[in-house]
């Protein structure tokens, strides 16, 4: 894609979306941390759903040590990998504590030091709890980066690094935010919904996915006409952290 397209791609996706932030749900950034650990092979929904009354009374990494790895596992049992997912959490919890004063820290090669912290996961950390021009790459970023001709790659890291390379200010910060949800809700893994795309001229998948019958399609055309898809952030913003994953 040429460089006046891609300006193109994310200003359509900013024009649609001006604050998109992540769907998951956190007071700060310690809660960040342990929902998108929690969120690896598992949908942001399900993280949400037991963090909320988790996140109630644990809002930090002492709270988390003290609660224990049995009680986390049990609050966290609907989540995949639920198991290796608790012993990381209070592992990690227990160095934040050892090795940083029990705040969260803010490079890169700190927070993947962390038990269970990949680079997803501290691009993702360091974008949305503190404003890091970072490029998480999920599997809706990746599909998407391949799917369009954005940012085509073998690997995440490959597609990382062209992100890297070719997002323009001023989407830098929020550009894998979009991407995230425009594959989430729009150009889904199973059929992209191109009929509906804000970015169709610009994309070179090829065939595009023609609008639903209405015969067929009646309650997807309704939803669509709804403005389905367009995730904006929540108001008031629960906190610093959900600044946007
Ligand atoms: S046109 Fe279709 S394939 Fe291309 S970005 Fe839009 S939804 Fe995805």
């Amino acid at each position: 894609m040429k460089r006046d397209e891609v300006f193109e791609f994310f200003r359509r996706l900013a024009e649609a979306n001006p604050s998109p932030t992540t769907e998951l749900e956190s007071g700060n950034p310690y809660q960040l941390l342990v929902a998108v650990v929690l969120s690896a092979q598992a949908t942001d929904a399900s993280v949400n759903i037991a963090c909320r009354p988790l996140f109630e009374h644990i809002k930090t990494p002492q709270q988390m040590v003290d609660f224990g790895e049995d009680a986390l596992r049990d609050a966290i049992k609907t989540i995949g990998l639920f198991n290796t997912k608790a012993k990381n959490v209070i592992l990690l919890s227990q160095a934040l504590m050892d090795q940083h004063g029990s705040e969260v820290p803010r490079t890169r090669d700190e927070l993947q030091g962390l038990p269970g912290v990949g680079r997803k996961t501290a691009n993702v950390v360091l974008n949305t709890a503190f404003g890091e021009e970072t490029f998480a790459v999920d599997t809706h970023v990746f599909r998407v980066s391949n799917r369009t001709g954005l940012a085509p790659g073998k690997t995440v890291d490959d597609v990382e690094a062209k992100l890297e390379k070719i997002v323009p200010q001023p989407f830098r910060r929020d550009a894998h935010h979009w991407l995230i949800l425009h594959g989430r809700y729009t150009c889904k893994a199973r059929l992209p919904e191109c009929w509906r795309c804000p970015v169709i001229d610009l994309c070179r998948y090829k065939p595009k996915t023609p609008e639903p019958s209405p015969a067929r399609g009646r309650g997807r055309s309704r939803a669509a006409a709804e403005g389905e898809g367009v995730k904006k952030k929540p108001s008031p913003q629960p906190s610093p952290a959900s600044g946007r994953g």
